[in-house]
């Protein structure tokens, strides 16, 4: 008796070191499980918190990772990753639980990549945005799911075609002038959209994300913005457009880079359709209105990318590990991607926080906005650049950057009140005007000096 104990506590250990993880599929109560246990696992880097509730009152739980969870430290950048948003297409959200695993597990193994990356990045991950559609695809089971039953809310309404339309305000501001970034909501937009998008929207405001990945299914390939042509409205969606984003170079490479660490996406063919280089802009494969990364671009300053991960939307329990093992280098890489380009603060002369102080980079028409530690985020490629800061009531300031691969170049900026009223001096930031623009407050600042003296009384 003692040694079937024996040996079953051997095998026990041995299934501990050969498979500290489990490949299965996990519905709502063991998703919620699951979460707390990598929390219970490592306490001091994560933490759990909940952005709101599905239809059906479940809630969209994020575990966050960090070297201070809970704290958004200046410099340090925000991502996150976004699971089942399509109810019924559940790759994504097993592949973020073992995410969340293994970023647990390697930091205490004391992987120094891991380790660095939770010290440098803050990683917010949401396994299921579409607790309710999972569970009706569950029901069917993984076996032999109807198609697209659970793909919607509990509403049956698509979260990919419900956030708020900015495209078209856009298109419109990039013929006729206008804002580049941060466009306006609708009025009433919270009584326009699902509780789920609701909760996703509020929580995309209430952190300064910089990179993002949306993980779907129904085919394997790295999707990026704009999802929506400009003449979706016009012509036939189905027609394809290629409709790149002024960051275009950009988000094909984020999207590369996560087609080439991933196991076959970069190979091109796959599910019976053929991407070179396992990458698309969304519009090119078919136009879509109202959906989340397009969202992400115009209303806020985060970079997300859509990704198609598995040919079969609900893969059996056998595929699992060999998706985590296809897809584990490439979300790694993927986060490790936020570390690029330019990042610094924008400050007053007395040190204060230019929270919403403007970046713009001289020939990208998308500009960013500084956070409300004052520290702002620019992803860009390898290259010379020409920056500026502005705030309204400030005088701009115009650096010249070099970005290196690799790690991003820390450019600060002071920004000095402008002593010249607000309004006719600052336009736009141009190349070439700042001359003229120096000369002119240099003759305002006189007459302000004139009209300081003693001038007081009634009238
Ligand atoms: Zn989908």
């Amino acid at each position: 008796m003692s040694d079937l104990l024996s040996a079953f506590l051997h095998l026990l250990l041995l299934f501990k070191l050969v498979a500290p993880v489990t490949f299965r599929h996990h519905r709502y109560d063991d998703l919620v499980r699951t979460l707390y246990k990598v929390h219970n696992q490592c306490p001091y880097i994560t933490q759990i918190y909940s952005i709101g509730r599905s239809v059906k009152g479940r809630h969209l739980y994020v575990l966050e990772f960090s070297d201070y969870p809970g704290i958004h430290e200046p410099l340090e950048p925000e991502v996150k990753y976004v699971g089942n948003m399509h109810g019924d297409e559940v790759l994504g959200r097993e592949l973020l639980l073992q995410l969340s695993e293994f970023l647990c597990e390697e930091f205490q193994n004391q992987n120094q990549r891991i380790m660095r990356l939770i010290q440098e990045t803050r990683i917010h991950i949401l396994p299921s945005m579409n607790p309710d559609g999972y569970e009706a695809a569950a029901t069917q089971g993984p076996n032999m799911p109807e198609y697209l039953v659970g793909r919607n809310n509990a509403n049956k309404v698509d979260l990919n075609r419900n956030f708020p339309d900015l495209n078209t305000y856009f298109y419109y501001n990039e013929k006729h002038g206008g804002p580049n970034h941060h466009l306006p909501l609708p009025n009433n937009w919270e009584s326009q959209v699902e509780p789920e998008t609701k909760a996703v929207i509020h929580w995309m405001r209430s952190f300064n994300f910089v990179l993002s990945a949306n993980l779907h299914g129904g085919a394997v390939v790295a999707n990026y913005p704009y999802d929506k042509s400009p003449g979706h409205r016009f012509r036939n969606p189905y027609r394809t457009t290629n409709s790149p984003t002024p960051d275009d170079k950009l988000f094909r490479k984020l999207a590369k880079v996560y087609s080439y660490a991933h196991g076959w996406m970069h190979q091109g063919w796959n599910c019976g359709d053929y991407f070179p280089d396992g990458i698309t802009n969304g519009a090119s494969w078919y136009s879509l209105s109202k959906g989340m990364q397009d969202f992400n671009y115009l209303h806020t300053n985060c970079f997300e990318i859509t990704l198609e991960l598995s040919c079969n939307k609900f893969p059996r329990q056998e595929e699992l590990q060999r998706e985590w093992l296809g897809n584990r280098e490439a979300l790694i890489q993927f986060l490790e991607q936020v570390h690029q380009g330019i990042k610094g603060m924008v400050l007053d002369e007395n040190h204060y926080n230019l929270t919403g102080a403007v970046i713009s980079v001289h020939g990208i028409n998308h500009d960013v906005t500084a956070g409300e530690q004052g520290d702002y985020f620019r992803l860009l490629l390898p290259g010379t650049y020409t920056v500026t800061a502005t705030a309204p009531g400030f005088d701009p300031q115009t650096e010249n950057v070099i970005v290196h691969p690799g790690r991003p170049t820390l450019v600060n900026f002071y920004l000095k009140r402008s002593i010249a009223p607000v309004n006719p001096l600052r336009k736009a930031p141009g190349g070439g005007q700042g001359g003229r623009m120096q000369a002119q407050l240099r003759i305002t600042k006189k007459k302000d000096g004139a009209r300081k003296q003693p001038h007081r009384g009634p009238g």
